[in-house]
């Protein structure tokens, strides 16, 4: 946890900084409130966010009175929070509450890191104790169902796989069907997220959705979003959205952004919370999201 820390602040923690110094600027005029807002645009925050955020830091330092460095830390901080979220249910549901598996379909655009995060999720859940299948229903990128399958392997983890290019549809049943047969204790389903078109998409997802749930509840629906993609990512998730529930964001690539910002436009935007983090390609870097842990490292 605490290397998850290191790399997550390497990258984050300009953001905070930045803001940080611009707050302790011996005149606060209208040209340095300019640059915070500038600033918390610039890490993908959003505008309506950012005008929030900067409203109520503009009230807060006119009651502080004296702007020492620990005190405008805490009001960052706690204003931070705030824009984020502490009290949302992060967890995500491993359990269907019945005597079947729990079920979690995995969704998002090909290349964000979804067969990626659905291995290390495996992973996280597998020494955690509990037993897991992997269906491999992302028959569009041919590389795919190798790539899952090694993850499994790795892991001590089945693969349900159909023959390339094969309906996504049948693999996400058969998979949960031999999660039953074997009493697994939970079943990870892989989709292809290919955007050509809209109705493409919705009939796709919403084929797996429909077929899985004639096992039972399907318990979560992952999207899985690149956090370097800013603007262009929350598209995405709007587009995803519209297809199926989504009932929790996995946001990857943190590591490789400053732009930490995107965690507070994409819960705005889909109303779900950010539920895990990726922090690298490594097998141990998903993390759960911690809200104090995200806004310590980025004030640093
Ligand atoms: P998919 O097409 O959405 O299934 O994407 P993949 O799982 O194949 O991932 C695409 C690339 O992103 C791979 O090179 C992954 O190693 C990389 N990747 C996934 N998650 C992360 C992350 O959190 N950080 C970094 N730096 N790379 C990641």
């Amino acid at each position: 946890l605490v290397r998850l820390r290191a790399r997550l602040s390497r990258s984050q923690n300009s953001l905070g900084k930045g803001l940080l110094t611009l707050l302790s600027r011996e005149h606060l005029d209208e040209d340095t409130w300019d640059e915070i807002e500038e600033t918390l645009l610039v890490a993908d925050v959003g505008v309506a966010p950012t005008q929030e955020l900067v409203e109520r830091l503009r009230e807060r330092v006119k009651v502080l009175g004296t702007r020492t460095p620990d005190g405008l830390r805490a009001l960052l901080r706690e204003e931070l929070l705030a824009l984020i979220g502490t009290d949302l249910d992060r967890a995500v549901k491993t359990e269907s509450g019945l005597d079947t598996p729990g079920v979690i379909m995995v969704v998002g655009v090909n290349g964000t890191g979804k067969t990626t995060t659905t291995g290390k999720l495996a992973r996280v859940l597998v020494a955690d104790g509990r037993s897991v299948v992997l269906g491999a229903a992302d028959t569009f990128r041919a590389a795919a169902a190798d790539q899952l399958q090694t993850w499994g392997e790795r892991v001590g983890a089945r693969t349900v796989r159909g023959p390339e290019g094969g309906d996504p549809a049948s693999i996400a049943f058969d998979a949960v069907k031999e999660g039953i047969a074997e009493g697994a204790d939970v079943v990870l389903i892989d989709t292809a997220g290919r955007l050509h078109t809209k109705t493409g998409l919705m009939d796709e997802l919403g084929k797996v959705k429909r077929v899985v749930e004639k096992h039972g509840p399907l318990d979560e629906v992952l999207l899985v979003l690149d956090a370097t993609t800013g603007q262009n990512g929350l598209v995405q998730a709007r587009v995803f959205a519209e297809v199926v529930d989504i009932t929790g964001i996995v946001l990857t690539k943190l590591d490789g952004t400053a732009k930490g910002g995107i965690v507070v436009a994409v819960q705005r935007e889909l109303g779900v919370p950010v539920k895990l983090v990726g922090l690298g390609e490594g097998a141990d870097d998903l993390a759960p999201f911690e809200p104090e842990a995200f806004v310590d490292a980025l004030i640093g």
